[in-house]
């Protein structure tokens, strides 16, 4: 360990550059803004759940306005000089040496550049939503993928899931926690017979009339002219990168049952040294509270790295445990238990 290095960010601009500046960005910029780093936090404004007015689940801001959460957010980070902010795009990365051989230039709006010794991916995810018309302009409205977030509000009343492939399964599997569930084949997921049984079971209706299109609040018209008023509906949408960054860095991914996420360690390390990632970019199961825990993990990774140099993807914390903060202990010990019940929730 040798704290008396000069920081690799004597020739940077910043020390970090964070990319995406929603609740993973933020959380990641509020540590790294408490540890007196020179942070640049560029945000493109699209948060994956602006189609939604309220979010929940988040504690002590359940059922609130995803935004106003965010802007809070903001405006806790905004609060220290030492953080700068761009309202724009970061249209490209690359590698760029430094002095312990970790610098990042990054493009900002194709328009100008930036150094920073390190980067923090925050960048999310888009949703590419089934084609069914009526669909998209009812996400996060009355169409939702996670029940946990949006579940509660149906007052256990009718819910439909709009199967779009073989995962539809599970969410119909899911629902009846949450309502009297029906579940749309749609032409799109043939079930076997164990699968059959195990809906029925579970109380779900099975209707495998193709679907026309969504109407009113959540109703399905069927091709047969019926017409199904729903409280809500939920389907699966298949998940992309909402940035090329990682790839242009040369980040590994793990595939997603849907879509792709970065690959990150215990300290959201990505498989590229110095680059950190936190967020939906790199988690299959996403909610507000994993984004911000991420962030703070990332936050504190970042600047563990700035300290003490960077480590190995996947190096155990333990080489710095001595002088671990007890955010940074209970960070990785709910690092531990998250990665139990993502695994358990897979896709939701
Ligand atoms: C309809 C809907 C409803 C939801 N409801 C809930 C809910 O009730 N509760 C809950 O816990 N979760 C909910 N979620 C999930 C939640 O939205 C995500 O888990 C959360 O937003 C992830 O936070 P994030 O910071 O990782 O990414 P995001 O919030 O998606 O933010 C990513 C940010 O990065 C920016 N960005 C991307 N690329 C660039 C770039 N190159 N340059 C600059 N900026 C860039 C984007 O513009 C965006 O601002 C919902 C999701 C959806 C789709």
């Amino acid at each position: 360990m040798n704290t008396t290095e000069p920081t690799p960010a004597s020739t940077t601009d910043y020390d970090v550059i964070i990319i995406g500046g929603s609740y993973a960005g933020l959380s990641a910029a509020l540590q790294l803004a408490r540890a007196r780093r020179r942070i640049l936090v560029v945000d493109a404004g699209h948060r994956r759940n602006r189609f939604a007015t309220n979010s929940h689940g988040f504690l002590t801001r359940d059922g609130q306005p995803a935004a106003d959460i965010a802007a809070e957010g903001r405006a806790n980070v905004a609060a220290y000089p030492n953080v700068g902010w761009h309202d724009g795009v970061a249209t490209a990365a690359r590698h760029d040496g430094g002095i312990d051989g970790h610098a990042f230039v990054v493009e900002l709006d194709g328009a100008r550049t930036v150094r920073g010794a390190r980067l923090v991916l925050a960048t999310g995810v888009r949703d590419d939503l089934p084609h069914i018309d009526g669909l998209a302009e009812r996400w996060g409205k009355s169409v939702f993928h996670c029940p946990y977030c949006h579940g509660y509000e149906l007052n256990e009343g009718r819910i439909g899931v709009l199967a779009s492939g073989p995962l539809s399964v599970h969410q119909a599997q899911m629902l009846p926690h949450w309502g009297h569930v029906t579940f749309f084949t749609n032409g799109v997921c043939s079930l076997d017979d164990a699968q059959r049984a195990d809906l029925q079971a579970r109380g779900v209706q099975i209707d495998e009339t193709p679907v026309l299109r969504l109407v009113n609040v959540a109703t399905v018209v069927l091709e047969d002219g019926r017409q199904e008023i729903m409280t809500g509906l939920f389907t699966y949408g298949r998940v992309h990168m909402s940035s090329p960054i990682a790839e242009q860095l040369g980040c590994a991914f793990d595939a997603g049952p849907l879509g792709p996420f970065i690959r990150t360690d215990e300290s959201r390390q990505t498989t590229v040294p110095a680059v950190f990632a936190a967020g939906d970019a790199m988690r299959a199961a996403s909610s507000v509270a994993l984004a911000v825990a991420d962030g703070a993990m990332a936050g504190v990774g970042a600047h563990r790295s700035l300290l003490f140099g960077v480590t190995p993807f996947a190096a155990p914390m333990m080489a710095v445990a001595s002088s671990a903060s007890a955010l940074a202990t209970e960070s990785s010990s709910a690092s531990a238990t998250e990665s139990a019940s993502a695994s358990h929730s897979g896709a939701r």
